[in-house]
């Protein structure tokens, strides 16, 4: 049988047939020719039409429909539904077509859902467990506090100062979920103008020099003096970065380190690198060091207040610009983490 067969066609052959063998039968009975000439024609005419009519009305159309159907659910623009009328092709192969296409696509659809679901799942675990360790802390304060503690004038400052650094910790875990929030979300436009990246380092260094202090850690320029490094971007947004790597690179470091920055020219755009000489980060945890939530050293990263966000943002924050971050790191020597921003 012919690859496109139509009703019409299919109506014709069994006309034909059953045309055939009732002249057979006639010519054997009558023996007369023009007899069997004419059963012939009239059988082959009727069956046809009969044919072609119950194929066209209970098959045909009714598959037309169901592919109609399926268009309608799949396009909302009613001069495309229009137009599927006077498509001339086979609705019987362009149904199977849609149908395959529409299980790929709903496949597609579904393994994208599961996978958000996952996401949204470990998201709210990881953010619970989060939230519980300085939730506990305070209510622990709090509770030996009324227990009688806040009578005792050796501890009851040292446990209010502890339930407020707790505090400060959830505030600043609620401040990077919800950034992280809305780098995943809403994906905010960038404000994006030209600006000097040695003198937002400068201010960054200002602002983390206390923190500096408190571990003796010396936060320089890799070439003193450095001038004006002009890049575009988004200026509230790098100097989060620039925050991110600098106090991971002195929370991280060693004691009495040092944290160097270094801008490197590269044609189009500027490399930044914040250089720490810690204790550096094993290769295997390498690869997953930007994930939300992802900590080397789990104890040790919440003992210093991480929340395995910082470097999540920072990603965020440098992929929105559409440029790169990496990371080299050896064990005993130190880390360096290096991000691209176009030139100005
Ligand atoms: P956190 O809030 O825990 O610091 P980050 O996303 O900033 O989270 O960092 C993820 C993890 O990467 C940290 O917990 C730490 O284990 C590791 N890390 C980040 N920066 C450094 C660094 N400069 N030296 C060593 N380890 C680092």
């Amino acid at each position: 049988m012919k690859k496109n067969t139509n009703p019409r066609f299919i109506a014709f052959i069994a006309g034909l047939l059953a045309a055939a063998i009732s002249t057979a039968i006639i010519a054997i009975a009558s023996r007369d020719v023009l007899v069997s000439v004419v059963n012939f024609v009239a059988v082959l005419c009727v069956c046809f039409l009969v044919f072609n009519y119950l194929l066209q009305e209970f098959i045909y159309n009714k598959i037309k429909l169901i592919y109609k159907s399926i268009y309608r659910f799949k396009t909302h623009d009613a001069n495309e539904l229009r137009a599927l009328d006077k498509y001339d092709n086979d609705p019987i192969e362009t149904v199977s077509n849609e149908v395959l296409d529409w299980m790929l696509e709903n496949r597609n659809e579904i393994d994208q859902l599961k996978e958000q679901e996952n996401y949204r799942h470990e998201f709210l675990g990881n953010v619970s467990h989060e939230l519980k360790t300085p939730i506990q802390s305070i209510q622990g304060y709090i509770h030996t506090l009324l227990d009688g503690a806040l009578e005792d004038k050796k501890v009851n400052r040292l446990f209010l100062t502890k339930a407020s650094n707790s505090t400060d910790r959830l505030i600043e875990l609620v401040e990077e979920l919800t950034s992280i929030s809305r780098l995943e979300g809403d994906k905010p436009p960038l404000d994006i103008e030209l600006f000097d990246l040695v003198k937002l380092a400068e201010e960054v260094m200002e602002m983390v020099e206390n923190q500096a202090k408190k571990k003796k850690v010396v936060v320089g320029f890799k070439k003193q003096n450095a001038k004006a490094v002009l890049v575009e971007g988004d200026k509230a947004k790098v100097r989060q970065v620039l925050v991110n790597l600098i106090v991971n690179a002195i929370k991280y470091g060693k004691n009495e380190g040092t944290v160097l920055i270094g801008f490197y020219d590269m044609d189009k755009s500027i490399l930044t690198e914040i250089a720490d000489n810690g204790e550096g980060i094993p290769e295997e945890h390498l690869p997953r060091l930007f994930e939300r939530f992802y900590r080397t050293d789990k104890g040790r990263s919440r003992d210093q207040g991480g929340s395995g966000l910082g470097l999540a943002i920072v990603k965020h924050i440098i992929e929105a610009h559409k440029q790169t971050i990496n990371v080299r790191s050896t064990v005993g020597i130190g880390s360096t983490f290096g991000f691209t921003l176009k030139k100005g």
